[in-house]
């Protein structure tokens, strides 16, 4: 088992940005303190509070043996808390857990970010800032929503570098309303310029859950929804990613994720390389090796349950070994570096050689010795990938139907 990976959720933002599927809201400052307050106890009482909610956390998450060793504060917008907030929860961290802390990120939206701010941070122990640049174009940041502007991210970024932040990510979206083909190569390029050690890609994703998503599947016009981009432009604008942050020196090395060589965000690869993991706060999630289980979305109500010394647990689901082995392709094969088909061979008892083997023919997988990985130009269709991969495992293709 890796070491332990920490995520605190904060599900506050001064808007709501129109794409935004995600759980959070608007709420008064007022509230932020008690919401910290809860996490922390949320952290000091994390044993009895699974145990109350039937949760078989392994002995050795959070045992002395276990190192704690990446923290991600994200959200929401954590960085609209007071920094003395977020210092308390990475305390309370160390109070609780045997630490050994090697990245410590914040997601901060450039808007909120100022020097005292950016200075509490480094003290309390951040070292590592996810940005959420998302576009340098305004007429793109002012359609989605955004409370930010592009001379926002040029302000913010000194800011940090001279507080000490010696790692930042960048995350940007391909697909926002007004999108171009030349604007969309403009933010590349001032994002590249800037030198961030890390850069996330994300595709617009447009489902029912956003404002955004809800006007185009009705047709309508507040929210810029006929200016999306085509999903073919989207795919153009992914390929075009590839090729300039290759040239720029960035090593892809998940799906949506780049980094210059030793700043891949180890506590995403936690993620992919199934370790485990522990989530504080609402709508947080976690996963043991053995079941995945989540807080409740509603921030008021999480309050009121830690508060009152009962779990915010609303699911606790358990990982089967088909569950895990369909985990294993979906989540691992995210990396460019892939997976040891071997030893899933092993574990799960199931071949794939003839699949692997046909995949392979067609392009569609790449086979070194035991290591299986997708190629960089098909992670655009990563899924029917392994869908196919995971039809030829009998056991798997019965359950997932
Ligand atoms: S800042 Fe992020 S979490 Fe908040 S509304 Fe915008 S997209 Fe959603």
């Amino acid at each position: 088992m890796g070491n332990l990976g920490v995520y605190i959720q904060v599900p506050f933002c001064q808007t709501k940005c129109t794409y935004c599927n995600f759980h959070t809201g608007v709420v008064s400052p007022g509230r932020f303190a008690p919401y910290a307050a809860a996490v922390c106890r949320e952290i000091a009482n994390y044993r009895p509070l699974l145990e109350s909610s039937r949760v078989i956390a392994s002995p050795s998450i959070g045992s002395p043996t276990q190192t704690l060793d990446t923290v991600y504060i994200g959200g929401g917008t954590p960085s609209l808390l007071e920094p003395e907030l977020l210092a308390a929860m990475l305390q309370s961290l160390r109070s609780n857990f045997g630490c050994f802390f090697k990245e410590v990120t914040l997601e901060a939206d450039p808007e909120t970010i100022d020097a005292e701010k950016a200075a509490h941070w480094a003290a309390a122990g951040f070292n590592r800032i996810s940005f959420g640049t998302q576009s340098f174009i305004d007429e793109e940041l002012k359609a989605a929503g955004r409370m930010h502007r592009r001379e926002d991210i040029y302000r913010a970024v000194p800011i940090l570098r001279a507080a000490g932040i010696q790692n930042i990510s960048f995350d940007l979206i391909a697909g926002l309303p007004k999108q171009t083909d030349a604007s969309w190569r403009q933010s590349l390029g001032e994002a590249i310029a800037l030198d961030p050690e890390h850069i996330s890609i994300y595709m617009m994703e447009i489902d029912e859950g956003s404002r955004l998503g809800l006007e185009v599947l009705q047709s309508g016009s507040r929210y810029s929804a006929k200016d999306l981009p085509s999903e073919e432009s989207m795919a153009e604008f992914y390929e075009l990613a590839q090729a300039e942050l290759k040239s720029a020196g960035y090593v892809q090395y998940e799906i949506s994720n780049w980094a210059r060589p030793g700043f891949e965000s180890g506590h995403n690869l936690k993620y992919w390389r199934r370790d485990p993991y522990l989530g504080f706060g609402a709508g947080a999630h976690s996963f043991s090796g053995t079941q995945r289980w989540a807080n409740r979305h509603d921030a008021a109500a999480y309050v009121a349950a830690i508060s009152e010394g009962k779990s915010a647990i609303e699911s606790v689901d358990a990982v089967t070994s088909t569950l895990a082995l369909e985990e294993e392709f979906f989540l691992g094969l995210r990396q460019l570096s892939g997976i040891d088909l071997a030893r899933i061979e092993r574990e799960y008892g199931v071949s794939l050689a003839d699949k692997v083997a046909e995949l392979a023919s067609r392009g569609m997988v790449e086979k070194h010795g035991n290591i299986l990985r997708l190629p960089a130009s098909k992670l655009s269709v990563s899924n029917e990938i392994i869908v196919e991969l995971l039809r030829s495992v009998p056991v798997v293709a019965g359950a997932a139907r």
